[in-house]
Formats: structure tokens, C-alpha cells, sequence
């Protein structure tokens, strides 16, 4: 994602507004991997102040990663501030910059890096395709949106707490039990 800056170069200190689009592919994030479905447009104004550009913009897509219950292809809308400064990159000078300073030569800015960080930190590490998914059985993998497994019934059946009701109602027929002898 490159700007061309050279009409800022000719009008320094002034506000340049700039609109860019470029189609993405694929990245990683959060252990997996995300497609953007929909180009990366960045729309916004950039300044030239001696040796540094600063770039004001937001940008807007929409990825698509996997549901983290069900693993369904899910599309997020994504939108990002972006507020970068660019220091031109002189070669010697290199040593005294940040080394998390962004550079530039010439008269292109290569925004790709910036726009990527701002863009990720928008996008859940969890996404779910809809609030109330039931993801997978964990013990067959059905998916819980579309049918039902008997797994979920056996559970119920080796559940604890309904173990737990049966001796509690045997322990109320021993006492009974007893109270009739005592008579
Ligand atoms: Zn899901
Ligand atoms: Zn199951």
C-alpha cells in the first residue's frame, strides 16, 4: 500500500488528502489464518514537516476468519484509526532513529506495515458467527447449530446431579423404612 507524497514535497506544511485501495490476501492472526474478502481502502490526509510525514487516515475491510465454537467462515467488519509518522530515511542517520520508526525515501511512503498493525489490532481474537452459537460436541464434532448428536443425552444420564437426586430419594425410603419398624 504505497502513497505517493510528491505533491505534499511541492506544498510542505500543507494538508494533502489522499484515498488508497489495495486487495489484500490472506495473513496470520491469533494462531490462524484470516482472509480480507474485501479490498483495504485507507482514506485520510498527510502533512510534510522537514525530513517527517505525518499520515492521518482510516482504513476499512472485512475479514474472514473462523468461528471460534463452530469454526464456520465468519466475516468481520473491520475499521481503523491509523496515525503514523514517517521520518525520511537518510541512510547515516539510521542509527538514531527508533527502531520502531517508520522511514521513507524518495517520494513513496510504504504504508502496508502501519495499516496492517492498526487493522489486526481491530480484529477479535475470538469471533463467533452469531452470539449465541453452540459450537461443536466436543465428543462427536456435530455442529449444535444444524442438529442434534445423543451424545448431550448420555451426559445427562451420567450426570452427577441426577445420581446425587437418586440416593437422596433411596436414603428418604430407608428412613421411612425405619420409622415403620419403630411403630
Ligand atoms: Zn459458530
Ligand atoms: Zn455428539
Amino acid at each position: 500500500m504505497k502513497l505517493d507524497i510528491t505533491r505534499g514535497i511541492q506544498s510542505k506544511g500543507i494538508e494533502v488528502p489522499f484515498e488508497l485501495e489495495e486487495p489484500w490476501g490472506e495473513d496470520r492472526w491469533g494462531g490462524d489464518t484470516i482472509a480480507y474478502v474485501r479490498p483495504v481502502r485507507l482514506s485520510g490526509k498527510y502533512m510534510i514537516t522537514g525530513d517527517t510525514v505525518v499520515v492521518n487516515g482510516t482504513a476499512d475491510t472485512a475479514v474472514e476468519s473462523r468461528c471460534a465454537r463452530c469454526l464456520a467462515p465468519t466475516v468481520t467488519e473491520v475499521r481503523a484509526e491509523v496515525s503514523e509518522a514517517f521520518v525520511r530515511d537518510k541512510g547515516e542517520e539510521k542509527k538514531s532513529l527508533e527502531e520502531e520508526q517508520y522511514t521513507y525515501q524518495g517520494h513513496v511512503l510504504d504504508l502496508t506495515d502501519a495499516v496492517r498493525t492498526s487493522v489486526l489490532l481491530e480484529v477479535p481474537v475470538r469471533v463467533f458467527c452469531r452470539e449465541d452459537c453452540r459450537g461443536l460436541c466436543p465428543q462427536c464434532g456435530t455442529n449444535l447449530n444444524f442438529s442434534q448428536c445423543s451424545c448431550q443425552k448420555d451426559l445427562t444420564r451420567r450426570n452427577p446431579f441426577s445420581a446425587l437426586a437418586t440416593r437422596i430419594e433411596f436414603e428418604e425410603d430407608s428412613h421411612m423404612l425405619k420409622q415403620d419398624e419403630e411403630v
